[in-house]
C-alpha cells in the first residue's frame, strides 16, 4: 500500500498535515477481525465507530447490496420512491418507540442532527412562536457539521474557533449519577433551572439518552432522562434523542431511550443503520410534529439530501436490521455486559486508572492522563487487537458476535498497555 503518499496527500478523521500520526494499512476485514496487509489479524474492538454490529463481510449482508446492485445503485427520491426505502423505514417506524412513524431519510449522523434541530425550528415557526434557541447537555456530541457542533459540548468541539459563526445554546450541566448507581436528585437540578428560566427561547433539548459517547463516554441514570422527558411534557419543549451512537442495540435495549421508558418526539439515527456498510442515517418524528412543521409557511419540510433514501444503503440497512431482529441481539448484548462487568473492576486497581464503567456491549476505562494514542495503538496492534482510545478515555464497543475468549483478549490487551505505558 502506498502509505506515502497517504501521509503527505490524505487527511484521516481529525488529523494534521504537518504531523501525520500512524495509519495501519488494512486490506480486508471478516467476522470480528480486520486483517493488516501483512495478514496480521486484529480483533475489533470498536465496530469501527459502533457501526458493523454483526462483524465483517457478513453473507447476509453481501447478497443484500449484491441483488440491489443488478436493479439499481442509485435514482432520486423526489418524486420517485422504491422497495429499499420502503422496507426499510417500515422496519424503522415499527422497532422504534411508538409515536414516531414520520422518517426522513438522510445522509450522515451529523446530518440526521441538522434535520432534526431544522424541524424544531419549522414546528416553532408555524405555530407562530419562533424560537431558536437549544437546550443540551455539556460533555455531548452530536456530529462535525456547524448545527451539530453548536450543541457539542463548547470544550471538545473547540466553540471558541468558529465563534462568531456558530450559534449559541444553552448547555446544562452533564448528569453526575451512573448508570447503576442510587439516583440523586439534584443531579437534575441545573437542567430543570437552565430549562425553567429560558422557556421563551427554547424550541427543544437535545441529547444523547443514557449514554454520552465521543464527548466522553459517561453512562448516566435512567431517572435522569425520564425527568428530562417529564420536563419537556410540562413545559411543551420538544424533546430530541440523538440515538446515533446508542440505537439498534448497543445498550442492551434496541433503544437507550427504552431504559427510562421514555420516546422522544424526534430521533437521530445512523451509525449501525447499515451494519457499517454505507453511510446512511435517519431523523423520525411523530405526526403531531411532523404535521406541525408542514404546516407552516413553507408547506414542507424544507430539506432534501442528492442521495436521500439511496437504494443501495436502504437495501443493506434492511438486511441488518432483519439480521438483528432474527438474532438474539439482546441475549448476545446483554452476555457481553456480564462479561465486561466481571473483568472490568480489577482495571480499578491501577493506578492510571480513574474509573471503569459499562453497559451493553459497551466498555470503558477511564485514565487520570491522557493517553499517546501512537504509543498504545503500536502496543494494541502488537497484542492482535483493534482499539482507537482518544484523551483519557480507551473504550470498546465490539460486534455483537465476539465471545468471552474475544472479549478477554480486548480487557487483557487494555490492562497491559496501560501497565506499559503509564
Ligand atoms: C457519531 C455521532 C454523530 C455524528 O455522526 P456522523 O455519521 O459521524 O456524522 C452524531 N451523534 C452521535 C451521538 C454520534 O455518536
Amino acid at each position: 500500500m502506498d502509505i506515502a503518499f497517504d501521509r503527505d496527500h490524505i487527511w484521516h478523521p481529525y488529523t494534521s498535515t504537518l504531523n501525520p500520526l500512524t495509519c495501519y494499512p488494512v486490506s480486508r476485514a471478516e467476522g470480528m477481525h480486520l486483517y493488516l496487509e501483512d495478514g496480521t489479524a486484529l480483533l475489533d474492538g470498536m465496530s469501527s465507530w459502533w457501526a458493523a454490529i454483526h462483524g465483517y463481510n457478513h453473507p447476509a449482508l453481501n447478497q443484500a447490496v449484491t441483488d440491489q446492485l443488478g436493479k439499481m445503485s442509485h435514482v432520486m427520491f423526489g418524486g420517485i420512491t422504491h422497495d429499499p426505502a420502503i422496507n426499510l423505514c417500515k422496519k424503522l417506524v415499527a422497532m422504534t418507540p411508538a409515536p414516531l412513524e414520520k422518517v426522513f431519510l438522510c445522509d450522515s449522523g451529523s446530518i440526521s442532527v441538522e434535520v432534526a434541530l431544522k424541524m424544531a425550528l419549522q414546528y416553532w415557526h408555524a405555530k407562530g412562536q419562533p424560537k431558536s434557541t437549544f437546550l443540551t447537555l455539556r460533555h455531548g456530541y452530536h456530529g462535525d457539521s456547524f448545527a451539530a457542533m453548536s450543541v457539542t459540548d463548547p470544550d471538545n468541539s473547540m466553540h471558541k474557533l468558529y465563534k462568531g459563526f456558530l450559534p449559541e445554546h444553552i448547555f446544562a450541566d452533564s448528569p453526575e449519577c451512573g448508570f447503576y448507581d442510587e439516583w440523586n436528585e439534584a443531579d437534575i437540578s441545573d437542567f430543570k433551572h437552565k430549562l425553567e428560566t429560558n422557556l421563551d427561547k427554547i424550541a427543544a433539548v437535545i441529547l444523547e439518552p443514557i449514554v454520552q459517547g465521543a464527548g466522553g463516554m459517561r453512562i448516566y441514570h435512567p431517572i435522569y432522562l425520564k425527568r428530562v422527558r417529564e420536563l419537556c411534557d410540562e413545559h411543551s419543549v420538544l424533546l430530541i434523542c440523538d440515538e446515533i451512537a446508542t440505537g439498534f442495540g448497543r445498550t442492551g435495549k434496541l433503544f437507550a431511550c427504552e431504559h427510562a421508558g421514555i420516546s422522544p418526539d424526534i430521533m437521530c439515527l445512523g451509525k449501525a443503520l447499515t451494519g457499517g456498510y454505507m453511510t446512511m442515517a435517519a431523523t423520525i418524528a411523530t405526526k403531531h410534529v411532523a404535521d406541525t412543521v408542514c404546516s407552516g409557511e413553507a408547506g414542507c419540510f424544507m430539506h432534501g439530501p442528492t442521495f436521500m433514501g439511496n437504494p443501495l444503503a436502504s437495501a443493506v440497512a434492511n438486511a441488518s436490521l432483519q439480521l438483528l431482529i432474527d438474532t438474539p441481539w439482546q441475549d448476545k448484548v446483554l452476555g457481553i455486559e456480564k462479561h465486561l462487568s466481571d473483568m472490568l473492576p480489577e482495571l480499578n486497581d491501577l493506578d492510571c486508572v480513574k474509573d471503569v464503567r459499562w453497559l451493553g456491549a459497551i466498555g470503558v476505562v477511564e485514565t487520570h492522563q491522557s493517553v499517546n494514542v501512537e504509543t498504545i495503538q503500536k502496543h494494541f496492534v502488537k497484542a492482535g487487537v483493534w482499539i482507537r482510545p482518544f484523551g483519557r478515555l480507551v473504550y470498546i464497543m465490539p460486534p455483537y458476535d465476539m465471545n468471552n475468549v474475544q472479549l478477554k483478549q480486548l480487557v487483557d490487551a487494555i490492562k497491559n498497555a496501560l501497565m506499559a505505558q503509564m
